[in-house]
């Protein structure tokens, strides 16, 4: 070590990085870590964190129309936009500080400024004019957004990261993309009353999820008043004297306010150089490394979106965890990506864990026995609301293990983290049936689903 300014250099102050930086420091390690942004990362500052408050600022809209069947009654109840924005910037300021505060209470030292490697223990500042050594080196840089640079007009399209900041709430948006940030963005706006359309070029949100939860969801965003358009793309985006015109394949033409593109994320590994490092890409362009993160290069491992393998926070922070003693506490360690639970936070939200109904027909060989339910939730009761919960179980046929739990509706994001529990544990149909109700509530019908889906056994 006596060769080089720290023991590790961690390239950015995301989920991941902070994590890594923050136990090998207390571990009692020179650690420093470069972030040319702000401390927290994609999460805190621009992704999960400020998201959840846009939407849970967009529900209240749902929530009132649901109090005025209960005989509440609101005049007069508006929006405030500005008001919202310096509410949730002052919490994402604070939430950065603490990062900050809990990588030097670590003893991490905070390198403001873009690191770029000009070899495998070199790191250089730019515009700095710093340039430091390590023994090892940790890229946890994170991904961006990506959008058609190709396509005409593009220059007038935001991406989730401008969305935070909107000057103004525009009346009319259109949100391009079919993932989980375009219809959790779409639903954002429209329960702020923004008019809302959401185009896909795909034949359903949500590519990779089950398909009943896919078609279910976009049946239901409707109800919510978003114009979903699938099966189409943009042509080109002309700026007019009124708006935004889309242009799309169809011969559609849509003025907007606002045209947004969700339309994917790559992993950030623009200029860091890569090369001179030895590090190499995947044909994907994302780092490649091991099972334990390990880049191609002997000193340096790679963790979190830049690697493009399972792009959550707390995937990234078991990254984080996994490198750590790995490489610190003689504790060969790699995540284990299997029924890993997560939330669209659409409205109404979904929660997933395990296979969707396909991938478990291909990976079952006795087939699956499926269970669905849907249903009017209890509190829409007196809101004359057409809206539907979908809960499914995809079961092995075989072993009876529940290999997959997919529910759209209300609250399901907090019943999908218990519900992985039982799903990592590899807990069987019969097991969840001998756990006892807890009525009335939705989850409840978890543990009471009894009739097969007819056909559903089959090795598909
Ligand atoms: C809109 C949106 C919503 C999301 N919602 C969720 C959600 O609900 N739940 C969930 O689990 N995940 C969500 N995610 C994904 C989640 O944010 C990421 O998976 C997570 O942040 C990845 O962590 P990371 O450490 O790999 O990178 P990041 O958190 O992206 O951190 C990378 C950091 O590196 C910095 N950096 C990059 N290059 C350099 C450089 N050369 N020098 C110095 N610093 C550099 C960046 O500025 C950034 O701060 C969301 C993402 C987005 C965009």
């Amino acid at each position: 070590m006596a060769d080089y300014d720290y023991d590790l250099f961690v390239i950015g102050a995301g989920s991941g990085g902070v994590r890594a930086a923050r136990l090998t420091a207390l571990g009692g390690k020179k650690v420093a870590v470069a972030e040319e942004y702000r401390v927290g990362g994609t999460c805190v500052i621009r992704g999960c964190v400020p998201k959840k408050f846009m939407v849970m600022a967009s529900e209240v809209s749902h929530a009132l129309e649901i109090a005025e069947g209960y005989g509440w009654s609101f005049d007069n109840a508006k929006f405030d936009w500005p008001t919202f924005l310096e509410a949730k910037d002052v919490e994402i300021a604070r939430l950065s500080g603490i990062y900050a505060a809990n990588l030097g209470k670590a003893g991490v030292e905070l390198v403001h400024g873009r690191a770029v490697l000009k070899d495998a223990h070199t790191v250089e500042i730019i515009g700095k004019n710093q340039t430091f050594t390590a023994e090892k080196i940790l890229i946890a840089t994170g991904g961006r957004p990506w959008k058609p640079e190709s396509l005409p007009g593009i220059e007038h399209a935001i991406t989730s990261e401008e969305a935070f900041h909107l000057p103004q709430l525009p009346k009319r948006i259109l949100i391009a993309g079919g993932g989980y940030i375009a219809v959790e963005f779409a639903g954002i706006f429209a329960g702020l009353g923004v008019e809302t359309t959401l185009i896909y070029r795909g034949p359903n949100i949500l590519r990779g999820f089950d398909d009943d939860v896919r078609a279910h969801l976009a049946g239901e965003i409707e109800k919510r008043g978003i114009k979903v358009v699938l099966g189409c793309q943009h042509e080109k985006i002309e700026k007019t004297a009124t708006g935004l015109v889309n242009h799309l394949e169809n011969g559609m033409k849509l003025e907007t306010d606002v045209v947004m593109f969700a339309t994917g994320r790559i992993p950030h590994v623009k200029d860091l150089g890569l090369e001179a490092a030895g590090v190499e890409l995947n044909d994907e362009g994302a780092i490649k490394v091991d099972p334990y993160s390990k880049t191609t290069a002997d000193n340096i491992w790679a963790i979190g979106d830049v690697t493009d393998r399972m792009n959550l926070t707390p995937v990234a922070i078991r990254e984080a965890v996994a490198f750590h003693q790995t490489v610190y506490r003689d504790n060969p360690q790699h995540f284990d990506y299997e029924a890993v639970a997560t939330a669209v936070f659409s409205q109404p939200p979904v929660g997933v864990v395990g296979l969707s109904e396909s991938e478990a027909r291909r990976s079952c060989s006795a087939g699956v026995d499926v269970y669905v339910t849907r249903f009017r939730p209890m509190k829409y009761a007196f809101t004359g609301s057409e809206e539907r919960v979908l809960m499914k179980l995809v079961v092995d046929a075989q072993s009876q293990r529940v290999v997959g739990v997919h529910i759209v509706g209300p609250d399901s994001p907090e019943m999908i983290q218990l519900a992985a529990i039982a799903v990592k544990a590899g807990l069987t149909k019969a097991q969840w049936d001998a756990t006892c109700a807890v009525h009335p509530t939705m989850a409840e019908e978890l543990v009471t689903l009894k009739e097969k889906q007819s056909g559903a056994t089959s090795a598909g």
